[in-house]
């Protein structure tokens, strides 16, 4: 399939979404010295209430829901896709969860053509991790990487996991699914593939932090493009009450429960220290803010 009649027929779908005004664009945006962040929305996915805390007493999870004015039976969960352009250098962190994950998610191809960033110049592609809604959205509609000449970066360790043979028998029945997908999409992205290590500089200017436990190889991206630094976060911090006041509880999705709590309170102690602004995948509002110490725990302070 020649590249222009892709094209054209993206192209032709993106005008489409425009014109019916279903595309978002950017959700937030800031500036980083020199370097731009815009949040480009994927749309956003329901959940139910009980997902946010896999032990904890239900009572108390209700409690800090209700006291924030948030609903206790479904969390609605936004999907942020940071893109981070200097220059002409466009850098995009994650790829949204495609049309086939769950309703509401997959609108990133309208937010990206709405934003006026051409697919065709976005340099790199940085993999926090390889969940669906993470990189279901990373293949176009013909099964190649929607980003034709970017370099696509993600985690030796999350690769290690998730390509193994042996996969599925170390995950439960219902995450089957996330490991044919990610075992798909990333063998057709492994053409444009590089793999790296926690600790990392990964492009000039991004280097990787070790937040595993919500997946094995799950990273955080500190970024220091434009002078400014801040942190890109995947699924380290996944709601604006919750993740903060209770930091060690593991929510359903974190597959090893314990670590992924001990990488979310490291996080959020050195974003506190180094007065760090991140952007978060799932906050709401584009998930851009800071962290601030509360007693043992944090707060969210969006920006
Ligand atoms: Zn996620």
């Amino acid at each position: 399939m020649a590249r222009l009649s892709r094209r054209t027929v993206l192209g032709a779908a993106a005008a489409f979404a425009a014109g019916t005004g279903a595309a978002s664009a950017q959700t937030a945006t800031a500036s980083f010295g020199s370097a731009k962040l815009s949040i480009l929305s994927d749309g956003s996915i329901t959940l139910p209430g009980t997902f946010l805390a896999r032990a904890a007493p239900r009572a108390e999870v209700e409690g800090l829901l209700t006291g924030a004015g948030l609903p206790t039976d479904v969390v609605t969960s936004s999907l942020n896709v940071p893109a981070v352009t200097r220059g002409d250098d466009v850098v995009m962190f994650d790829c949204g969860a495609g049309k086939n994950f769950l309703p509401g998610a997959g609108r990133l191809p309208d937010s990206i053509s709405a934003a006026g960033i051409e697919l065709e110049k976005v340099n790199h592609v940085l993999l926090t991790h390889a969940h669906p809604d993470h990189i279901w959205g990373a293949l176009d509609d013909f099964d190649t990487p929607a980003c034709p000449n970017a370099t696509y970066h993600l985690a030796q360790t999350e690769w290690d996991f998730w390509m193994a043979p042996d996969v599925f028998s170390k995950l439960p029945e219902d995450r089957q699914a996330f490991a044919a997908g990610a075992q798909r999409v990333l063998k057709a992205l492994e053409p444009q593939l590089k793999r790296f290590k926690s600790g990392d500089e990964v492009i000039p200017g991004v280097a990787a932090i070790d937040t595993a436990g919500h997946t094995p190889g799950h990273v955080s991206f500190e970024v220091r493009i434009g002078g400014e630094p801040f942190v890109i976060i995947g699924d380290a911090f996944t709601h604006p009450v919750v993740s903060f006041a209770r930091p060690d509880w593991a929510t359903v999705a974190d597959q090893d429960g314990e670590r992924a709590a001990a990488s979310r309170r490291r996080l959020m102690d050195r974003l506190v220290a180094d007065k760090l602004p991140f952007t978060a995948y799932h906050l709401p509002k584009g998930g851009i803010g800071r962290v601030e110490a509360a007693g043992n725990a944090f707060r969210y302070v969006p920006a």
